[in-house]
């Protein structure tokens, strides 16, 4: 008998599922909102509805220098990121409703920018569980959510469903 799945992994495995729907090349994020074990919405990272996606006009790359430490020394590293899409988590917001959101939980396949998350801390919503790291914003993202109040986790030892997980390109 298949063991059953635990709240955490069931809709860990829905926000991969709703991941692969992303036509960015560098990146899929997939995010669902949750209600009292109830799912309430999903969403991913896509250009505008009725605008050429990633995979049809490209991506839409800007270059962006960051601090980034290794081996104890700062390094200036030159970084693409596409800014076609909207991100998971902000359509998420856009397609839910505020009333939904009060005391909700977001599973979110990748660590929430800054942006995000500082969207995400003023939608209602109480928790959010994620899953890969995201370490540019990780400190400013950290400090935010506890003077916010939000929990705020990454889940260990998951593994994502078979054939639900892209490469990401930095
Ligand atoms: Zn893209
Ligand atoms: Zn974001």
């Amino acid at each position: 008998m298949m063991a059953r799945k635990d709240w955490d992994t069931y809709f860990m495995d829905i926000a991969y599922m709703a991941s692969t729907r992303s036509q960015c090349s560098r990146r899929h994020v997939g995010a669902v909102l949750v209600q009292g074990k109830k799912l309430l919405g999903t969403a991913y990272n896509g250009a505008p509805m009725g605008v050429p996606d990633c995979s049809e006009a490209g991506c839409m790359l800007v270059e962006e220098y960051e601090l980034v430490a290794s081996d104890g020394k700062e390094q200036v590293v030159k970084k693409q990121r596409c800014i076609r899409t909207i991100h998971a988590e902000q359509n998420l917001l856009l397609f839910t409703d505020r009333e939904d959101r009060e005391g909700s939980v977001v599973y979110v396949t990748d660590q929430p920018c800054w942006t995000c998350a500082n969207m995400l801390a003023n939608s209602g919503v109480s928790e959010i569980v994620f899953h890969r790291s995201y370490p540019k914003d990780n400190d400013k993202v950290r400090a935010l959510m506890e003077q916010r109040g939000m929990t705020f986790r990454q889940l260990e030892n998951y593994e994502p469903p078979a054939g639900t997980v892209s490469e990401v390109k930095n």
